[in-house]
């Protein structure tokens, strides 16, 4: 009995990973980036400075999730793959996530984060809401409203599949909260919160805006550990914080961090309890 378990336990492993390496397919390569093909109709392409965009595929349409930064011809690129008319969502206005909306007319995203989006940019601007849907044909793609990173942060989510597409409101490891203009440690808590939710009911996988630094799909167990450590910041018992030495120019002069698990917040030590 027990040899029969480890064998099917063996077993399940060995196709799970096989399964895995065959949909994780390096499909275009070029000084700029790498596309890999992660599942059916979905692909992450990755830039050299470490920036990530996402492409859904459906029967009619196709979702281009961010922009990356280094990335010449984005848009031809993109044809590349999906040759299908493309939404170009932005998950939330930080230059490395909207770094090439130039290549297209029209984007996405959520009005909050209007303030930090390029001023330059001459294409339409369309602002998504909680609860809208993209309809790509047998695809549905959801957008929720997270904020915290930035006022108008979003996570797309996929319920079908159990994808999620989190841009940086939960980060890649780490989350830099409390940066210009500044949310309270408290709304990110209520982000968390609803992103738990979520994955009680039916998401499975977050894949994140930082995908080259963890090559995975966070779990539930990641957005939890979040929550607990911000509310330990609010409470002031978080584990001891040690000095940021990135210069973000939108952050605070010095920013603090601390970790619980796999999860690392960032945070203005002025203003935690604002
Ligand atoms: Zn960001």
């Amino acid at each position: 009995m027990m040899m029969n378990l480890k064998f099917n336990l063996l077993t399940f492993f060995l196709i799970a990973f096989a399964v895995t390496a065959a949909f994780a397919q390096e499909v275009l390569k070029n000084s700029d980036l790498t596309i890999t093909k992660l599942d059916k109709n979905l692909w992450v392409v990755e830039t050299t400075d470490m920036t990530t965009m996402y492409i859904v595929e459906g029967h009619e349409k196709s979702m281009l999730i961010d922009t990356g930064t280094k990335c010449k011809k984005l848009d031809e690129v993109v044809k590349q793959i999906t040759q299908k008319p493309l939404y170009v969502v932005i998950t939330h206005a930080h230059g490395d996530h909207d770094g090439n909306i130039r290549f297209f007319d029209e984007i996405y995203l959520h009005a909050a984060d209007t303030v930090l989006l390029d001023k330059s940019y001459k294409g339409k601007v369309n602002f998504v809401k909680d609860g809208q849907v993209f309809d790509l044909g047998g695809r549905i793609i959801e957008v929720a409203h997270t904020p915290a990173h930035t006022p108008g942060s979003i996570v797309l989510i996929d319920r079908k599949t159990g994808n999620c597409y989190s841009g940086d409101a939960f980060g890649s490891g780490q989350v830099w909260l409390q940066l210009k203009p500044l949310s309270p440690m408290q709304t990110y808590i209520e982000s968390c919160k609803k992103m738990e939710n979520l994955m009680d009911n039916g998401i499975t996988k977050i894949y994140c805006g930082h995908y080259p630094y963890v090559k995975k799909a966070y779990n539930k167990k990641y957005i939890t550990e979040m929550r607990t450590l911000a509310e330990a910041l609010v409470n002031g018992n978080a584990p001891k914080a040690t000095p940021h030495h990135q210069k973000v120019s939108i952050a605070c002069e010095n920013p603090m961090m601390t970790t619980l698990g796999g999860a690392t917040i960032v945070f203005d030590p002025e203003h935690i309890k604002k």
